[in-house]
């Protein structure tokens, strides 16, 4: 179809969006861990939750497993823990296994891995917000012996949850949560236990927050909202909930433009597209190219706030790392 064929729409995109400093960190781990040491590469889980990423990897070297029990016994090839962190048998399991291992767990997870174990160490109860079943829950849990860390999922949890001690309680909170319902669980728990310890600085992380906050900006202006990333993808979730909370009357998460349900965005004007912290900016051109073909689209970035966090590789996979090419 002409150009002058095609209904008008006007494009906004969400800045920032897309990768953050824990991701690119982690991708780049393989990729620099096949570089240095040639495939194999093991990775533990999917280094990030993205499929266009764990597929590119896989073509160049790299072995996803969900355990380490799928890895064979006798390998001198690296074994990469992903960005969302691990239990801490896991290393354990590895050292047993004699496993080259590499710890790609962002840093800003691992910081919530410390506040957990300090306040363990104090004897304070640890109370948990987040998901379960998220390989970051299962992870940070997995710091403390079975039963030192409650799980809080829902505000219906915060109101009914009995500490052993409230005046010994701490929290700490999974980093991809939404803003929003954490600040409402949070305000619960601390007006039925106002002595509970809360962390220094927020668990949920700069880039999600980021994220977030730009979606709120956006979404009221728009008609519809689309974030690209993963189902299984917890940062992603929670913008796609942003949007829809916000006013958008179509908020959808799509990982490719193949998945647009086109059913959906006859009537729209406008449109916004954001990107989870996992997702490609490739697969974000992906869609906007997809809406170019049926649309006459014009696009405009609405930026929020500047990013500039980075986080340095892991000290084994470093250009000044001993043995390092
Ligand atoms: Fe780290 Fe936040 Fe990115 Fe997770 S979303 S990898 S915590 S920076």
């Amino acid at each position: 179809a002409s150009t002058a064929e095609k209904p008008p729409l006007r494009v906004l995109l969400c800045a920032p969006r897309g990768f953050c400093a824990g991701v690119v960190r982690a991708i780049d781990a393989v990729e620099r861990a096949l570089a240095l040491y040639g495939p194999p590469v093991y990775v533990r889980h999917e280094i990030v939750h993205n499929k266009y990423v764990v597929e590119g990897l896989k073509a160049k070297g790299a072995i996803f497993v969900e355990e380490l029990d799928e890895i064979p016994e006798a390998t001198t090839a690296p074994v990469i823990f992903s960005a969302h962190g691990v239990a801490k048998s896991v290393p354990e399991d590895a050292a047993r296994r004699n496993f080259y291992a590499i710890d790609a767990t962002c840093p800003l997870v691992t910081k919530v891995h410390r506040e957990a174990t300090v306040h363990f160490k104090k004897g304070r109860e640890v109370v948990l917000i987040g998901h379960a079943g998220h390989p970051e829950v299962i992870g940070t849990m997995g710091q403390l012996p079975e039963g030192a860390v409650t799980l809080v999922e829902t505000a219906e949890q915060a109101r009914h949850f009995t500490p052993r001690d409230p005046q010994n309680l701490a929290y700490t909170t999974q980093t991809t949560l939404s803003i929003d319902d954490t600040a409402e669980i949070v305000d619960i728990l601390r007006a039925r236990f106002p002595a509970m310890t809360a962390p220094h600085k927020e668990d949920i992380c700069y880039a999600t927050t980021n994220r977030q906050e730009a979606v709120k900006k956006v979404a009221p202006e728009v008609d519809a909202m689309i974030v690209v990333g993963a189902p299984n993808s917890s940062n992603s979730q929670r913008l796609r909930e942003a949007a829809e909370r916000a006013g958008c009357r179509i908020a959808v998460l799509v990982q490719r433009a193949g998945e647009i349900d086109w059913d959906m965005f006859g009537t729209i004007s406008s449109l916004a597209v954001t990107a989870g912290a996992s997702a490609p900016e490739i697969l974000v051109e992906e869609i906007i190219d997809a809406f170019a073909e049926r649309f006459d689209v014009r696009v405009e970035t609405v930026h929020t706030v500047q990013e500039d966090v980075f986080f340095p590789l892991p000290r084994q996979l470093r250009p000044d790392a001993p043995g390092a090419a």
